[in-house]
């Protein structure tokens, strides 16, 4: 047996066989080749390949999801025999190169072309051309599809998982994710703590490969990952998990209950969500609403910008789906950890402390209107709130209200119905705690970050692994700020709630209730966790 000790981002038990997450990034080697007649051949047999490949997509898709999904397939097809297409990679070619780098180059010249354009259906094509060139390279260079490739649920272990790797897995391929690398604080985590599967960062495996198809057992309780463990041991852990699934299966009596503790305080529990299948987990949850819908992640694991109609069906569905319960947005949080190349955002020494989130909105508000549009025109299908992250001063909310009432009037005039909704703010940095007294004028309410509150007050990286064990997450200081900002809160007669990470940390409960915290938000798999904590004050 081996053993592996690492940060564990949820309690919980798994048991099933492994699967080493290969990476699927890789470089295109430019080269230069002897036979170009022969590189032309290999290029045309990978497309062949290729329009094999999206033939029996196509079938498969029209059986699991119709007519209408299965057509993208066959427009893949169609854009692969396209002349312009092979005129651009043959041009390439002929100048000696390998095949990788001419479709390569085709694909970069079609993606500036059509990301360059004025007409929203083309712009939205880009992540076609990109998504038919990189299955010829895959096929030219051997790599296997992209995925999982597993016929049952697996425990995926990986060096280190990206927010967009996270978001494109299928959860329910998953019973656990191993970490070699990252921090219990990073997006990943918090995606998979959403996602409510056990999971370990900074274990330090090694053994990658070899590591494929043996029987592990993730104990998210220890934060130990072990690998063919004795069948005595193997007993006693999965006699472990009965009994957790049986502890979760006895919170599900306090469904329906309030959240009140035995000396009448009250408090709201909310959910935190990614992605719109969360909200299902949400309800199931019994969560009061929506405290954090992470809007970033409809950004993320894709190739182009989301355009105003997919937003919009995305919030229509989590709207529809909540009913009468409020579903808080947050505006685009990208940058930082959150990397999407289609932004072609720069290199920044300190990304944490740069160029994101609503700093990226106010710099560039064809992006922000795009977003805003979408949710007004959601609006009406729900209880929308929205909040705006990363605040740092009253001149930023000032300038959102100024495109915020753009949007709400150019909605007008072309014949929208909207509805009035909340606007917040998130309250992540020091400066915006320190004038929450300034802020809460502006605004209907606050939801506090601690994730990002905590990094920026300590001055500790939340991605970096080495200073986990030394960040006290229960400082004082983020104590103070998160009092003081309740207090400022309710002085000007708004709400505060928190929707960071600590919002479910049950040792804190009682805290925050004195404080008069009017809401937490938390992962839909802590919602009842968090309810018994108040319920036993
Ligand atoms: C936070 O910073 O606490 C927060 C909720 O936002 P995110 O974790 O997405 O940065
Ligand atoms: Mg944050």
């Amino acid at each position: 047996m081996e053993k592996y000790t690492g940060k564990s981002v949820l309690k919980g038990i798994a048991i099933g066989r492994i699967y080493w997450y290969q990476k699927q990034e890789y470089q295109v080697a430019q080269t230069k080749v002897q036979d170009t007649g022969a590189e032309k051949k290999r290029f045309a047999q990978a497309v062949e390949t290729a329009q094999g490949q999206l033939s029996a997509l196509y079938e498969e898709a029209l059986v699991r999801a119709g007519e209408d999904h299965a057509m993208i397939f066959d427009i893949h097809k169609m854009m692969l025999e396209d002349d312009d297409y092979l005129d651009a990679v043959n041009h390439v070619l002929e100048e000696g190169f390998n095949a990788e780098y001419a479709v390569e180059m085709a694909q970069n010249q079609f993606a500036e072309l059509f990301a360059a354009m004025d007409d929203e259906y083309m712009r939205a094509r880009v992540a076609d051309i990109k998504d038919i060139s990189r299955r010829v390279i895959r096929i030219l260079a051997g790599i296997p599809e992209d995925g999982i490739l597993a016929d049952e649920p697996v425990i995926v272990a990986a060096d280190d998982l990206t927010p967009s790797e996270t978001v494109k897995m299928d959860k329910n391929k998953i019973l656990a994710f191993v970490t070699a690398r990252g921090s219990s604080n990073s997006h990943t985590a918090i995606l998979a703590r959403s996602m409510n599967l056990p999971a370990l960062v900074n274990t330090g495996l090694e053994a990658g490969e070899s590591l494929n198809g043996k029987i592990g057992v993730v104990d998210g309780f220890h934060g130990e990952f072990l690998v063919e463990p004795e069948p005595e041991l193997l007993d006693q852990m999965i006699h472990r998990k009965n009994q957790w699934v049986a502890d979760l299966e006895a919170l599900e009596q306090l469904k329906g209950k309030d959240n009140a503790a035995s000396d009448g305080r009250r408090i709201d529990i909310f959910a935190n969500i990614g992605k719109v299948e969360d909200a299902e987990a949400a309800l199931e949850a019994d969560a009061g609403g929506i405290g954090l819908f992470r809007s970033e992640f409809l950004y993320l694991g894709r190739d182009s910008f989301p355009t105003e109609e997919e937003q919009f069906s995305s919030y229509k569905a989590v709207l529809e789906k909540m009913g009468d319960k409020k579903v808080i947005i947050r505006t685009l949080d990208i940058g930082a950890d959150k990397k999407v190349d289609y932004f072609c955002l720069e290199e920044e020494e300190n990304p944490a402390l740069g160029y994101r989130a609503i700093r990226i909105c106010l710099d560039r508000p064809e992006i922000f209107i795009t977003q805003l549009r979408a949710i007004f025109r959601a609006s009406v299908y729900g209880r929308a709130a929205i909040m705006f992250p990363m605040i740092v001063s009253v001149n930023e909310i000032r300038r959102i209200k100024e495109i915020v009432g753009q949007v709400k009037k150019a909605l007008s005039q072309e014949g929208y119905p909207i509805k009035e909704v909340e606007l917040g703010i998130m309250i992540e940095t020091p400066a915006a705690a320190l004038i929450s007294d300034r802020l809460a004028r502006e605004v209907d309410f606050f939801s506090i970050g601690t994730n990002d509150l905590t990094q920026y007050t300590l001055a500790v990286d939340r991605q970096n692994q080495k200073l986990e064990s030394t960040c006290d997450t229960h400082h004082p200081a983020i104590l103070k700020l998160i009092q003081m900002t309740v207090e400022n809160a309710h002085r000007a007669g708004i709400w505060a709630g928190i929707c960071g990470e600590l919002a479910a940390d049950t040792d804190l409960t009682e805290t925050f209730l004195s404080m008069g915290v009017d809401e937490l938000s938390v992962s839909p798999s802590s919602v009842l966790k968090v309810r018994k904590a108040v319920r036993d004050l």
